[in-house]
């Protein structure tokens, strides 16, 4: 079967970026799973729903369209929702506190199971999330979790945001992120935690290059 890399951590551990470049070097897929949790969150507050109205939203989930658009001009990725291009709206901790929210939800996990799943195409899939090596591809032969302290996560994320000029406060955001990783790490659907057979990364302190070459290692062994 086509082989699947799992990268699953809390935010701010840089399982974006670490996915990101792992895929291109790999010539893998790439599956954001969070970008979905975010793009139906989204796709609420436009609607104006209760993102905690469960039939809402599990329609909501339903029916989202959400389309994946690689960049022309080597910028990152954009994220079509009902075919409206919300890239920067799905980056803010607002998107991502509500797909948090909603991420909860077992109905609203379920109505996109296919979807991830249909991201496994040769010749392979980086897939970066929660429960990615828990749940959605409990057989990939290749896991991780990449973590890193609270206050370096923080970090992380503050610049990430500020690079993209949103405007935010580094305690602020340290709390927001503590608050979700709190909620997916107790929530009983999925919680985060990491595959009884991933290997555990602590980043702290590691630089990008130095990440990429431990989890390239993992395929590569
Ligand atoms: O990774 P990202 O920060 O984009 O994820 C946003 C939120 O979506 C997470 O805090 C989590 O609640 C949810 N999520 C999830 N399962 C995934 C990916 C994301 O529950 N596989």
């Amino acid at each position: 079967s086509v082989p699947v890399l799992t990268i699953d951590g809390p935010s701010g551990s840089g399982k974006g970026t670490i996915s990101r470049m792992v895929a291109e070097k790999l010539g893998w897929r790439l599956l954001d799973s969070g970008a979905l949790y975010r793009a139906v969150g989204y796709a609420a507050g436009m609607e104006g729903l209760d993102l905690s109205d469960v039939d809402a939203m599990t329609r909501c989930a339903q029916t989202t369209k959400i389309r994946f658009q690689a960049a022309t001009d080597g910028n990152d990725t954009h994220v079509l929702v009902n075919g409206h291009d919300a890239t920067d709206e799905l980056r803010t901790e607002t998107a991502g506190a509500a797909a948090s929210a909603i991420a909860s939800i077992p109905s609203v996990r379920q109505a996109l199971v296919d979807m991830q799943l249909a991201f496994r195409k040769a010749p392979g899939l980086v897939a970066d999330g929660r429960d990615m090596g828990t749940v959605i591809f409990p057989d990939a032969p290749f896991k991780v979790f990449l973590t890193a302290s609270a206050a370096e996560r923080a970090k992380r994320r503050y610049k990430q945001l500020k690079e993209k000029g949103l405007s935010v406060t580094l305690a602020t955001l340290q709390h927001e992120i503590e608050a979700r990783d709190a909620r997916d790490a107790s929530r009983t659907v999925a919680p985060l935690k990491p595959a009884a057979d991933a290997v555990f990364i602590d980043t702290t302190g590691m630089g990008i290059g130095d990440v990429v070459a431990k989890v390239l290692a993992v395929v590569q062994s």
